[in-house]
Formats: structure tokens, C-alpha cells, sequence
């Protein structure tokens, strides 16, 4: 690992002045179950890390008549061991439930989870000068793809690796940000990007801007994440499923259905929420929309497997709303 200076931020506004005071290349940190590995790989490079993990006025979640905001520094844990938001906003208690391992979600913060980078394993690899690194090919295309993109891949066919992610964007979620222009909100479908428009990072936030908090707005609907991993223990999602519903008995009044571990951002998928608008949810209709949802995937030679799961998850999510 390079060396490199620490500074405890005591503020978020201290530390959005010193990464833009202009000296050396600087990144935050927070619990740095990501950044440290970067580092130390040499796939990040930084001179200055500002430390915002002690930084109180980050770490709070807020449950308020019906509408929800968690400080970025607050951990994975305490998300998934809050009864407000199991109780209101399920899909991410449960996804922030199944994040990793206890060690990392007691370390892990939600802005850090937002912003952790691809695990593709040639991202990784210091071996790998790929397009994520600034080469000029992703090796995934004709190389070993088994846990990349079936959606939105081109140029880059990472996937995006945050459970908390997929939840949020279902749930309509606002990413609060402060930069040296002041603050922003920024919806989390607007959040995250794919390949084609941004290539580095994998969202809009500029090197000099820090998300303060994640914002859910009071709504009606009933909500689930479901994923799938290779490695029970921990792992990352081979695919994952975030469905909120508005549901009126079970007729389908609202439906948001988002699709993780299979595309570089949190995934819409809107043909199988169409499906379900309006209509009276029965086992085939869920299987429909299961079948709506892959309809516009395309496989790599070897993550074909990837779209019968992903159908399947989508049906059980519907399915367990309804129960
Ligand atoms: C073994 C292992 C298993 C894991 N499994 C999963 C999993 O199953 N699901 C999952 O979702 N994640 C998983 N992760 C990733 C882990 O959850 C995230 O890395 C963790 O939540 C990151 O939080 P952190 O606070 O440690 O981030 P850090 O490592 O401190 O930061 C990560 C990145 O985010 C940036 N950052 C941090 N906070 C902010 C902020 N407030 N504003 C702007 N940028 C910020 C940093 O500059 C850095 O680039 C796993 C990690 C490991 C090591």
C-alpha cells in the first residue's frame, strides 16, 4: 500500500473542505471495508483520506411521520436491526440483513455501500488493465463472465455490488449530497450510472461532493428483498430481487420492481412492473412478470443461468407480497 495521510473529519462540511482543498488527491473513507482493499491492491490511489466515520452528525436514522432518513456514516447493522424500517421499509432492512458478513455490516456505513466499486474479478486485478482502470477493453466480454452484466453491460459488463442499492432504488429513495456548491438531492434512479454514459465511478457524484444521507419518502407500499449468492456465508448477489408493491388487497396498484447483481446500476424492471399495474396478483401473473423482467436480457458465454434465476426471484418476490 502507498502511503498516504489520514484526517479525522469532524464535520461533513470539514470534510467536503478538505477534499476540495485543492492540495493533494484525497477520498473519503468511512469504515473502509472497500477503500482499504483498493488501496492496497493499487487499484485506487489516494494521497489524503478524510475519515468521516466518527463524524456523529452522519450517523442517525430518522423515522418520521412515515418518511425515513438515514445518515451516511450509519451502519449496514444498524439498518438491519431497525424495527422502523423492517416495519416500513422491509427490502432494505433485508437487504442491508444479508450484506456481507457481520464484521462488515458492523464496519460497513450506507455511504460507503453506495459507493464501494465493481468486484469484477479484472477490475480487481492489478494483472487487468481494463476499461474500468482506463484500458481500452473489458475482459469480461470474451473472458470469464460468469457473474457479470445481463443487462445495460456494454462497454463495461460489471455489475454493481451494492445489496442496499437495489432496495433503495425500489423504494424511491433520495440521495442527499454536499459539495463545495452547497447541498443537492439527487433520486436514486438518477444516482447510479451505467457504463455508456459514465465510465468511472459508477454514479454521479463528482470526486469532490460526499453523499450526508439517504432519504425514502412516505409511501403505501409493501416491500421484499430477495437474493441470491453463490456462498451462503457472505457473498455478493448473483442476482437479487427489490419489489415494492401498493397493493390493494391484492389487487396491484403500484409496482416497483428492481433488479440487482445482474447490471452495472440498480435495474428497472419496468416490463414486469407494467405487467402488474392495475391487475389482480395471481401465480401467473407473477410468473409473467417474472418472464417480463429478463425479457431484455442478453447472456454472455457464461451467465445464461442468470436469466431463468433472475424470473424466478422476480415471481417469489411477488409472490411473498401477496402471501
Ligand atoms: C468480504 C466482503 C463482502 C462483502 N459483501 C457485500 C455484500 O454482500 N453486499 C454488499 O452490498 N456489499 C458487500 N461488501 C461491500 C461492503 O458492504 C461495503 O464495502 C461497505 O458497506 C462499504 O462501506 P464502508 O463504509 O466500509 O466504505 P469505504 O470502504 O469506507 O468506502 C467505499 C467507497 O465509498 C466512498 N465513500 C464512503 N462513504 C462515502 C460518502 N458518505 N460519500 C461519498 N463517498 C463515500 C469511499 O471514498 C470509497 O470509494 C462486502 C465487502 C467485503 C470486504
Amino acid at each position: 500500500m502507498d502511503r498516504f495521510q489520514f484526517i479525522n473529519a469532524n464535520s461533513a462540511q470539514e470534510a467536503v473542505s478538505l477534499l476540495n482543498d485543492g492540495s493533494t488527491k484525497s477520498k473519503i473513507i468511512a469504515g473502509g471495508q472497500d477503500l482499504l482493499t483498493e488501496l492496497k491492491e493499487h487499484i485506487a490511489k489516494a494521497e489524503k483520506l478524510i475519515n468521516i466515520s466518527d463524524v456523529q452528525e452522519l450517523n442517525y436514522i430518522n423515522a418520521e411521520n412515515g418518511s425515513l432518513k438515514v445518515g451516511a456514516t450509519t451502519t449496514i447493522a444498524a439498518i438491519a436491526a431497525n424495527g422502523e424500517i423492517l416495519a416500513k421499509n422491509r427490502a432494505l432492512a433485508e437487504a442491508a440483513s444479508v450484506v456481507g458478513s457481520p464484521q462488515i455490516r458492523n464496519q460497513g456505513t450506507l455511504g460507503g455501500n453506495l459507493c464501494q466499486r465493481p468486484r469484477c474479478w479484472y477490475y480487481r486485478s492489478e494483472a487487468y488493465p481494463c476499461l474500468k482502470k482506463g484500458g481500452g477493453i473489458c475482459y469480461a466480454l470474451s473472458g470469464r463472465n460468469k457473474y457479470h452484466a445481463i443487462f445495460g453491460g456494454a462497454p463495461a459488463y460489471y455489475v454493481h455490488p451494492s445489496d442496499c442499492a437495489t432496495a433503495l432504488t425500489a423504494l424511491g429513495a433520495i440521495i442527499h449530497c454536499l459539495g463545495p456548491d452547497g447541498e443537492k438531492t439527487i433520486p436514486s434512479e438518477k444516482f447510479f450510472t451505467l457504463p455508456s454514459e459514465i465510465l468511472l465511478p459508477e454514479n454521479v457524484l463528482k470526486p469532490n461532493e460526499m453523499i450526508t444521507a439517504v432519504e425514502i419518502p412516505t409511501h403505501n407500499m409493501k416491500s421484499t428483498y430477495i437474493k441470491f449468492r453463490e456462498k451462503e456465508s457472505y457473498d455478493w448477489a448473483i442476482s437479487a430481487v427489490a419489489a415494492a408493491l401498493e397493493l390493494d388487497g391484492t389487487r396491484c396498484v403500484k409496482a416497483s420492481i428492481v433488479l440487482g447483481g445482474v447490471a452495472p446500476k440498480p435495474w428497472r424492471a419496468k416490463k414486469a412492473e407494467d405487467v402488474l399495474q392495475g391487475k389482480t396478483i395471481t401465480e401467473s401473473l407473477a410468473e409473467e412478470a417474472g418472464e417480463a423482467a429478463v425479457d431484455d436480457a442478453t447472456a454472455l458465454s457464461d451467465n445464461e443461468y442468470k436469466i431463468p434465476l433472475t424470473k424466478t426471484l422476480v415471481k417469489r418476490a411477488i409472490m411473498k407480497l401477496i402471501a
